[in-house]
């Protein structure tokens, strides 16, 4: 028979919705908790597996439905088997990435320095689009323009393939002293594309993932990076979930933000800063500025004190990344000596700030590089490139 409609895809629904349609199949309302259990705690990636549902609604199901939006084109696990990356295939032939990092205590992101105890850690870092339309120069998403937004169902889809590896993956060889372990912990918004320039599905997908019958993720456990859209900041501020805020900086004035950032020329850094005073003012929530350091463009101690007496006062928190280097581009990363003096400015001038390690280097796990290296037939090994930088 040939199928004239597209199947729904359940990871798109939100828990009224999936609701609505079966009711509208005439199913009794408890069927649409016990559908969403297995999507979201029991993390099914198929109606078979749900063995509760009658065999005639898996059936149904399975004939005019889909779960899984993601084909996994390529997976890879870093040397010291902490990073995995994989590439997904989606819909209309696009790609995108999704990176998963295990945290021991020892190595606990910046952002949770100020917070608890560093405890492990179960991070993903999910795309919300394939491509992105910004233009950062120094970035690898950016070179390829923007091919679509993701859906809310495939963005949610990256977190629950993270969240099956894990429960079925043994990471016994590594620290990991007790089963919770395997239960993702973590989920960062800084994967390919611009979140705020896909709003809508990106909290469509953010209100799934923190729903306490499904995922359950805690809300202060996610944060969305944004290169400074102001009024999407200013959206996110009104927002009842209680998501971190990440605004990639990278530069303390407008001249050289224009430069990396092009977006830089629309929302200026007065108008970012202005957004992210506000959100603080109104959340209490402390912000991370992200600051990729780039060897002679933005790396100098006179900038470290523009960005120090930029940000003075403001309940913040700056992580410094020496830059993943992107081939074919003329943008190093910052000698350790400069990031290092860098980083010591800002802490002299009491701005909080870390260097965040790199991770999963030898997988191309910075944002767009795989893909890069995957579909440009660029492909040569990872190892090829690895920076030779001290510590990474
Ligand atoms: N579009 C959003 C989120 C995705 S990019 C944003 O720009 O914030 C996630 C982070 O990776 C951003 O801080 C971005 O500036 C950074 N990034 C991009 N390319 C990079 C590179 N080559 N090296 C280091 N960081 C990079
Ligand atoms: Fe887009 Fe972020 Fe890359 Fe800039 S850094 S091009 S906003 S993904």
């Amino acid at each position: 028979m040939i199928r004239s409609v597209e199947p729904t895809s359940l990871l798109d629904l939100s828990k009224d919705q999936l609701a609505a349609l079966l009711a509208g199949w005439g199913e009794p309302r408890y069927r649409s908790g016990q559908l969403w259990e297995w999507l979201y705690r029991r993390l099914a990636a198929h109606p078979a597996q749900m063995t509760n549902l009658p065999l005639a609604l898996r059936q149904r199901l399975a004939e005019e439905t889909r779960v899984d939006p993601l084909e996994t084109l390529y997976e890879q696990r870093s040397r010291d088997g902490l990073t995995v990356k994989w590439l997904f295939g989606l819909a209309g032939g696009v790609t995108v990435e999704t990176v998963l990092m295990l945290y021991g205590g020892e190595d606990a992101p910046a952002e949770d320095e100020t917070k608890a105890p560093p405890r492990k850690r179960r991070t993903v870092c999910i795309s919300t689009q394939a491509g992105c339309a910004m233009g950062c120069v120094f970035c690898a998403t950016g070179q390829s323009g923007l091919a679509r937004n993701l859906t809310a169902g495939e963005i949610v889809a990256q977190v629950l393939a993270a969240a099956r590896w894990l429960a079925r993956e043994d990471l016994s060889g590594l620290e990991r002293p007790d089963r919770s372990e395997e239960r993702l912990t973590n989920v960062v918004v800084m994967g390919m594309g611009e979140p705020l320039a896909n709003y809508d599905h990106t909290w469509q997908a953010l209100r799934i993932l923190t729903d306490g019958d499904g995922f359950n993720l805690g809300a202060r456990h996610i944060t969305v990076s944004t290169v400074g859209l102001a009024p999407g900041i200013r959206r996110m501020t009104e927002e009842p979930l209680q998501i971190n805020l990440a605004v990639s900086l990278h530069a303390p004035n407008d001249a050289l933000r224009s430069k990396l950032a092009p977006i830089n020329s629309r929302y200026p850094i007065a108008e970012v800063m202005a957004a992210v005073r506000d959100y603080i003012g109104r959340t209490h929530r402390r912000v991370t500025f992200e600051y990729a350091l780039m060897d002679g463009i933005n790396d100098s101690p006179a900038l470290a004190r523009e960005l120090a007496v930029l940000l003075r006062g403001l309940l913040c928190h700056v992580n410094l990344i020496p830059l993943n280097p992107v081939v074919e581009s003329p943008y190093r990363p910052s000698p350790p000596e400069r990031a290092t003096a860098f980083l010591s400015i800002l802490e002299a001038h009491g701005i909080p700030a870390t260097m965040r390690l790199r991770r999963g280097i030898d997988i191309d796990a910075g944002c767009g590089q795989l893909r890069r290296r995957l579909t440009d037939g660029a492909a040569q090994p990872a190892q090829a490139r690895r920076p030779a930088l001290a510590g990474r």
